[in-house]
């Protein structure tokens, strides 16, 4: 559905609030907030509840979303090339992906799969992301600890029942991100609730609690359903943030601003390897 959502034209704002109504017509919640990040955005892109911006026939979109049924998570994404010439860059984070999938077993090494991303990210001319990372899932926990890398290394031996995102990023740039574009941030987590006095940080953060225990929610998951007013929203996020009850997300943007793209499932190890869930 997101994939024919995706044109020159549409806003991004239509786009992802299709995703997230979609997920929960489906039966299941949001795990984060749909990201739709554009060239050397690499992610953490999400539009703001009044955002007018509409995808250009420059854009190279990665689409990730996540959803959860009872806190088991789903973590997938893809790349959509509005300009018709990034095909080989796509082609080589999709082709990293497949190649990871199909290495993964009880006893694989995570290092080993981040060696096989990066080897074939390279064999198309592009560069790996390495400061992007998959990472295993528990139930209504998105990062749980261990990493599969995008570039060689690492010691961890995958076990039967973990439950694995794995997704491989490739650029034309020097293969890192740094959080860029912080007037954009959009993405938030609770990391730490305790109490809070200001009234506006006390209706956030209790929604929060309530709604979302550690999964990340955008501003347009409460505005304006759970504070209706801006300024509101901005003094509560800011509060909450000083006092390190919430972390934000800010767009990760890839350091020579090179083009990006992605490709990402989820994957359960099997006795005989893994099995994607998506
Ligand atoms: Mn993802
Ligand atoms: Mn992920």
């Amino acid at each position: 559905m997101a994939e024919d959502a995706i044109k020159t034209g549409t806003k991004l704002l239509d786009v992802a609030n299709e995703i997230e109504q979609e997920t929960e017509n489906a039966g299941a919640a949001l795990a984060f907030p749909a990201n739709l990040s554009i060239n050397d955005v690499a992610a953490h892109y999400s539009p703001a509840p009044d955002e007018e911006t509409a995808f250009t026939e420059n854009d190279l979109v990665k689409v990730d979303f996540g959803v959860h049924v009872n806190g088991c998570i789903i973590d997938q994404a893809f790349t959509v090339d509005l300009t018709g010439e990034n095909n080989k860059l796509v082609e080589a984070s999709e082709k990293a992906l497949e190649n990871a999938v199909a290495t993964m077993k009880p006893g694989a090494l995570n290092g080993e799969i981040g060696r096989i991303i990066q080897e074939t990210i390279e064999g198309y001319g592009f560069k790996p992301i390495e400061n992007l990372s998959g990472h295993r899932m528990e139930p209504f926990l998105l990062h749980a600890g261990e990493n599969i890398p995008n570039t060689a290394g690492g010691d961890y031996e995958l076990k039967e029942g973990d439950v694995f995102a794995v997704e491989p990023f490739a650029t034309t740039g020097a293969g890192r991100v740094e959080e860029r574009m912080t007037n954009k941030t959009q993405i938030y987590s609770l990391v730490n609730p305790k109490p809070v006095r200001l009234p506006q940080s006390r209706a956030l953060l209790n929604w929060a609690v309530e709604e979302r225990q550690s999964l990340p929610f955008s501003k347009r998951a409460v505005y304006p359903s759970v504070i209706n007013s801006k300024p509101s929203l901005e003094l509560a996020l800011h509060d909450l943030l000083r006092q390190k009850i919430l972390r934000d997300y800010p767009p990760l943007v890839e350091i020579n601003n090179g083009l990006v793209s992605q490709a990402e499932t989820t994957a359960i190890i099997e006795s005989n390897g893994a099995k994607q869930l998506t």
